[in-house]
């Protein structure tokens, strides 16, 4: 049987569907991915601390997209927490709340009796009238900032997006481009937020929910990682081979463009895997870096390409001060850096090794190399509790009964310096007609796992169909693709 030789790099979300669906046609590919940590799911990745298990930070699996809803559903049936069986995609409804100035606020913010309440009277008024300004005297968007003074007004802006969106990104949002604001907040604003209040007041079910405000999510019972343990084991009962801790090092490539194989790292000695196909989720500055012969413009724009990296703490205590009903909280003013917590207990049970105690993380956003980065990981941990203590989360640090710290690089693709000119990039990297870039960091998108996902379906159907041209894997997730899909499932 002549084959064709797929390699895979990266076993994330994208990686893993691209696998699993690819390894259902056994008489015509034989599929390898070479994945660089030990773990299965990237980002998305669950681990185990001392019968504890953590996520990197809250990962609800939310879609608008069937096609993904039913792999997720095949995959991990869904059932009620109560059954015995592990294996199961749990249905929540989403609680999630800010935390300013010692006071819980309804994420959205939203303008409710709480919000008036904790603001008080002078405040709250403030709030309303630069509101009612923002609607009469519209900006002309050319930041984040202007984005968000536009839908909430100077003062909302000020108190709960300037400070937060500082935190995730490390610029300010007048450094921003409105990108970023258009894909993750769309159409969320004081109006949508109003509407979707109506709505639930009536019982009613918009037909277009916005992102921000989707209500209900589905979660896997053991953690995010779980569906992408057991995407693994489907793709693997298929044939698919994974090689973990496996780094893709070098790209090669024939004189006509087209990729002709990998090299890889694993425990200090490297291989080299041919292939005729290569679909990669690794970050496209370090897939270009691997790459031979590159022209120098375009070697930069890879170069140049910004991340924003994430740092997450595990921590184990037996109360909090606070009742923490959410899911997770967003943490607003610059008195700590922390930017959310969340809790697991509110997730699933599964996640902890005793009910009767809190399993909790801090998320902070830094830089590779940064301070924060490379403090060591007692010093770390001690500045987080001490952030816990300052919020009046516990009392002393003696509550504190284990903690795991997790640092995850590249865990955000920016949308600054060489990222606008990336469409240079990506005509580029088309020349290599056998070579698919999925995923998040793959696309240097701000993918979701649905979107992550959805880059490698159409990729698969290209491979499938032999279509050469790849405008619709890179569309997913971006405006053009409501011009060209509208009558697609994918939307
Ligand atoms: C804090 C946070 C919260 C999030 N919350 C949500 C959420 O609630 N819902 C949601 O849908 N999405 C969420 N996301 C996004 C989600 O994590 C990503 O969309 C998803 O993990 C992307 O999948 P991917 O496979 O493209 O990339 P990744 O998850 O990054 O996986 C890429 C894989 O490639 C491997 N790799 C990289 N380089 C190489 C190499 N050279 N050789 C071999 N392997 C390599 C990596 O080790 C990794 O395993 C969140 C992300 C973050 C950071």
């Amino acid at each position: 049987m002549n084959l064709q030789r797929v390699i895979i790099i990266g076993a994330g979300p994208a990686g893993l569907t691209a696998a699993y669906e690819l390894s259902k046609f056994p008489d015509k590919f034989k599929v390898i991915v070479l994945e660089e940590s030990s773990s299965l799911g990237g980002i998305s990745r669950t681990v185990e601390h001392n019968g504890n298990l953590m996520d990197m930070g809250p990962h609800r699996f939310f879609t608008k997209v069937k096609e993904v809803e039913d792999w997720w559903k095949k995959l991990m049936p869904l059932a009620d927490v109560s059954s015995p069986d592990e294996k199961i995609l749990l249905k929540k409804n989403r609680f999630t709340r800010i935390f300013f100035r010692g006071k819980f606020y309804d994420y959205p913010v939203k303008m409710n009796a709480t919000t008036f309440e904790n603001l008080g009277l002078g405040e709250t008024l403030k709030v309303g009238m630069s509101y009612f300004k923002s609607l009469l005297f519209k900006r002309k968007e050319n930041s984040l900032e202007d984005f968000f003074i536009n839908r909430f007004g100077k003062k909302l802006y000020s108190m709960f997006f300037e400070g937060y969106t500082e935190k995730v990104w490390g610029r300010h949002p007048r450094d921003i481009s409105t990108e970023w604001g258009s894909q993750r907040v769309k159409g969320l604003s004081g109006v949508a937020v109003l509407k979707n209040m109506i709505y639930k007041a009536l019982n009613i079910t918009p037909k277009k929910i916005e992102t921000s405000l989707a209500d209900s999510f589905y979660y896997p019972k053991r953690g995010s990682g779980q569906l992408w343990e057991i995407a693994a084991e489907a793709a693997e009962k298929n044939g698919a081979e994974i090689i973990m801790q496996a780094k893709a090092t070098k790209i090669h490539r024939a004189t006509d463009n087209s990729i002709s194989g990998v090299v890889y790292e694993q425990f200090g000695k490297e291989f080299e895997l041919p292939c005729d196909i290569l679909l990669s989720s690794m970050p496209l500055k370090d897939l270009v870096a691997g790459m031979e012969n590159v022209p120098e413009n375009i070697q930069k724009i890879a170069e140049g390409l910004p991340y924003r990296d994430y740092m997450t703490i595990g921590i184990l205590v037996p109360r909090l001060n606070v009742t923490v009903p959410d899911h997770w909280v967003y943490v607003q003013g610059d008195d700590v850096k922390m930017g959310r917590f969340l809790v697991f207990n509110n997730w699933s049970p599964s996640m902890l090794k005793d009910p009767n105690t809190i399993w909790l993380a801090l998320e902070y956003f830094c830089q590779e190399g940064d301070e924060m980065w490379t403090s060591p990981d007692e010093k770390f941990a001690a500045f987080a509790i001490d952030e816990m203590i300052r919020k009046n989360l516990i009392s002393s640090a003696d509550a504190v009964k284990d903690y795991h710290i997790e640092r995850v690089k590249k865990a955000y693709p920016s949308y600054f310096d060489t990222y606008a000119q990336i469409d240079e990039l990506k005509t580029y990297l088309d020349t290599s007609t056998n070579l698919y870039c999925i995923g998040r960091n793959g696309q240097h998108r701000y993918n979701n796992i649905d979107h992550s996902m959805c880059t490698s379906f159409e990729a698969v159907k290209n491979i499938l169909s032999g279509t050469k041209d790849k405008s619709n894997v890179w569309i997913v997730n971006t405006e053009e693709i409501r011009r060209c899909f509208h009558s697609r499932k994918v939307v």
